[in-house]
């Protein structure tokens, strides 16, 4: 297998090519134009235009590419139940440690996934993407200055909330939803159309916002000063005296080890990987893989009783393989709000009309999150002694569910409820279920930010380690909160701040 040229220099190293990875390359490319960044990935790049969003792509072509994406596969052991981990592993991701049928469903996270491609999750994501509210927003960053991040992370994913056109049936499920949970909201909060990062398109399903879309020039290779290594995993960041110094890098292709120096390194490798890699280099703060935070998930699926369509004939045909995603027709946004509503809630229409066999009625798929009490003991442990697939230090998760987050379940269950008996009926077998721990891919806390170094958390404010001048972490691990939002846009919101900080530096250090 032929090696890459292999960069000996650059003033930024970022590992993990997701849409955090690639918000803090965007931002500091445009804040210091002379820097050379790199940007490494385990794992191998999807389509010429990097992280593409893999949905924007006709059905029949995905199913390769979601394969490629599933990474090394982390289950070697005998006896694992594959038809768990087919229900469990979304497309494109593999599970982290899947469960034997008697492991308990709510213990030690047996639905964890990752996704190891250039454009991580985000090229497989379904780019949900609200605001947190209330207790959600990190307590001790200003409000006006996490609102300004959120506003361009907005800009950075494109959100909108008219992702979809009206339909009758979107129209009905809205209201519905507004009579059954507009009273519990604090003024000017309510039930609406959900915001999505994507371009409307009329007639068509939108198109789909992936790290390409991030990385914006950058995805079609820069201008010379910024560069994507695929396939290449970072094992371990160099560091002395509290700065990072550079990184070593394997070409995994073809073997070949290398070190790159770096002024500054951001990693983000998803809040498993990311404090996997800290440790792997030493760097291992109390809080280090503590206060793992998934969001407790409850599904279900109505068919509604003599509703009208949703609409998807006026998109003409429609592409269709077996991906649910394909025939949606609007999503409508349940929000968070405290006290009481401790979850947010996800509603699809779908019309499945063009499916031969299937009644042509309006489809109503509910999924809630809950907000998770926040427990240090939830953790990744890292191995001192054994490997993952990947040979970095095999991770074992402790996770278990508290009274209070059974409590918030049995409250998502009953909204499901409520509007089943409104709207129709659960489809059968699709009644409110709380999908085993880690179904979410939300896992937070990993990597945290806190006010100040007193060992419950990794990083600063800006997402710099304790200790260090120059390593910043990003991603959902960075998210110190109990949050039942979609985290992605607050972790590229708190990546738009870790690139304003590198960026100072890098300035300050005349690139
Ligand atoms: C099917 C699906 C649907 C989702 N829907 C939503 C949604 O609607 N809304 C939402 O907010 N979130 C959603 N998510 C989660 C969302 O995708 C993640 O929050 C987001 O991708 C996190 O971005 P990231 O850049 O931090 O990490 P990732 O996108 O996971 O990227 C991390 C990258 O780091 C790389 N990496 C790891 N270790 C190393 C290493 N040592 N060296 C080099 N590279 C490394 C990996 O290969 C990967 O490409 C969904 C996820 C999935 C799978």
């Amino acid at each position: 297998m032929s090696r890459p040229e292999l960069p000996t220099e650059v003033d930024l190293l970022v590992v993990g090519s997701g849409p955090v990875g690639s918000a803090i390359a965007r931002r500091v490319h445009e804040a210091v134009p002379s820097a050379r960044i790199l940007m490494a990935d385990l794992g191998p790049r999807l389509t010429g235009e990097a992280g593409l969003h893999l949905s924007n792509l006709p059905a029949q072509e995905r199913g390769e590419l979601q394969a490629k994406s599933q990474g090394r596969d982390p289950r070697t052991a005998p006896g694992e139940d594959q038809a768990l981990v087919k229900k469990y592993a979304d497309r494109g991701t593999h599970l982290v440690a899947p469960r034997h049928e008697e492991q308990p469903e709510q213990e030690g996270m047996p639905a964890a996934v990752m996704s190891s491609n250039v454009g991580g999750m985000g090229v497989h994501w379904a780019c949900t993407a609200p605001r947190p509210l209330d207790s959600e927003r990190v307590p001790f960053l200003p409000e006006e200055e996490l609102d300004a991040a959120l506003g361009v992370a907005e800009d950075l994913l494109s959100v909108t909330q008219d992702a979809f056109e009206d339909t009758a049936g979107g129209q009905l499920v809205l209201k519905t939803l507004s009579e059954l949970f507009d009273g519990d909201y604090p003024d000017g909060r309510h039930v609406q159309p959900m915001p999505l990062a994507c371009t409307p398109r009329s007639g068509a399903l939108p198109r789909w916002a992936g790290p390409d879309v991030v990385l914006g020039p950058l995805a079609h290779g820069g201008d010379g000063r910024f560069g994507i290594m695929a396939d290449t995993i970072c094992r371990r960041v160099l560091f002395e005296d509290g700065r990072a110094v550079g990184a070593v890098l394997q070409h995994l292709p073809s073997g070949t080890e290398f070190k790159v120096r770096a002024r500054a390194v951001a990693v983000a490798a998803d809040a498993l990987r990311t404090p996997q890699l800290l440790w792997a280099s030493g760097i291992r703060p109390h809080a280090l893989g503590r206060y793992l935070n998934d969001q407790p998930k409850t599904v279900s699926s109505v068919q509604v009783k003599d509703g009208p369509a949703a609409g998807i004939e006026a998109r003409g045909s429609v592409d269709f393989t077996g991906d649910i995603r394909d025939l949606e027709t609007g999503r409508f946004w349940v929000p968070f709000a405290d006290p009481g509503r401790t979850s947010h809630g996800q509603v699809m229409t779908l019309d499945t009309s063009p499916i031969d066999g299937v009644d042509p009625e309006l489809f109503v798929g509910m999924v809630w999150y809950g907000a998770k009490e926040i427990q240090a003991s939830d953790r990744v442990e890292f191995s001192t002694t054994e490997a993952d697939a990947y040979g970095m230090p095999k991770m074992t998760i402790h996770y278990s569910l508290t009274e209070r987050d059974r409590e918030g379940i049995a409250r998502a269950r009953a909204d499901q409820e409520k509007i089943a008996a409104r709207l129709g009926d659960f489809l059968p077998g699709n009644e409110p279920e709380l999908f085993p721990a880690g179904s979410s891919k939300h896992y937070q806390g990993t990597v945290r930010m806190g006010a100040a170094d007193d060992g419950t958390s990794v990083c600063d404010s800006f997402s710099r380690v304790w200790g260090f001048e120059n390593l910043y972490v990003g991603g959902n691990g960075v998210i110190p909160t109990s949050t039942a939002v979609n985290p992605t846009l607050t972790s590229v919101a708190l990546a738009v701040r870790a690139a304003e900080s590198i960026s100072a530096l890098l300035a300050r250090e005349n690139c």
